[in-house]
């Protein structure tokens, strides 16, 4: 399944083919003639979940939208996602932490963004509190995440920043096991995660002059009017339409290990599966 969105969270295209890459160059120069036809301008930026960079210098997927020169950026879902394969297991009881400790290494929160939404969390808790001023630990414990991300913006980090980062987040769970001595890491599996994935933090960067944020409107919080942001980065809109996918494709759910020697009907016709 190739999908292809917007900004604005709009599915401009959805393909599913039998093998992976079939049609692709048509339905991406479809997708160029559309908005040359609608006298829309080039999108500033295009972010992939793969086929990001490329050692010749071109990525596959500028080629496959030509003419237009977007910068093509790697979602950071994805590139998150990659290291899943340098752990033991994401059941592990540490993996949560490991993943909010990985985007911390990629992301910086907009300290202003920050401090205007606690002054207003502070003026709420104060009028529900009789005036009492909150602690900086209740005052956070009261920020959901929802709330953090539709008041205030994120920036990636530099390179390098985000390099030592990373490496230094690594060298602190190397070792980290849960209550039955089960590892977090998988030494050799991360050592080679780690090594082809640093090329791809020059693909993390936020493009330069492009506003990857929209004010949609505003909200009163604590008599202080705070802006509600959307924002154009990743493919995270796209994520959520995958997850409606299995609904659009009817029929029976079967997987040959699952029908194996059993008897399925449809339409009043009864074939037996038999794995060989
Ligand atoms: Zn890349």
């Amino acid at each position: 399944m190739s999908n292809i969105g917007n900004e604005f969270g709009q599915v401009l295209n959805s393909v599913l083919t039998a093998g992976e890459g079939a049609g692709l160059e048509e339905l991406c120069q479809g997708v160029v003639t559309r908005y040359r036809n609608a006298g829309q301008p080039e999108p500033e930026a295009i972010y992939v979940d793969r086929d990001c960079c490329s050692q010749s210098g071109v990525s596959a997927v500028a080629k496959l939208f030509r003419p237009w020169r977007s910068a093509v950026r790697l979602d950071s879902f994805h590139f998150m996602r990659r290291f899943n394969c340098g752990l033991t297991t994401e059941h592990h009881p540490l993996y949560g932490t490991f993943c909010a400790k990985l985007s911390a290494c990629i992301f910086l929160w907009d300290q202003e963004d920050v401090q205007r939404l606690k002054e207003a969390k502070r003026a709420e808790w104060k009028s529900s509190h009789s005036g009492h001023t909150p602690t900086d630990d209740q005052l956070m414990a009261t920020i959901s995440s929802a709330e953090i991300k539709r008041h205030c913006r994120r920036r990636t980090r530099g390179v390098e920043e985000m390099r030592s980062s990373i490496s230094g987040l690594l060298e602190s769970v190397w070792e980290l096991t849960d209550t039955t001595g089960l590892r977090l890491v998988s030494h050799d599996s991360m050592r080679h995660v780690w090594e082809v994935q640093q090329k791809h933090l020059e693909c993390l960067q936020d493009p330069a002059g492009v506003a990857l944020y929209t004010k949609v409107g505003t909200l009163q919080k604590g008599g202080k009017e705070l802006d509600i942001l959307r924002c154009g980065r990743g493919s995270s809109s796209l994520e959520s339409f995958h997850r409606h996918q299995c609904a659009f494709i009817p029929g029976t759910f079967a997987c040959v290990v699952i029908i194996q020697n059993s008897t399925i009907t449809t339409d009043g016709y009864s074939y037996v599966f038999t794995l060989q």
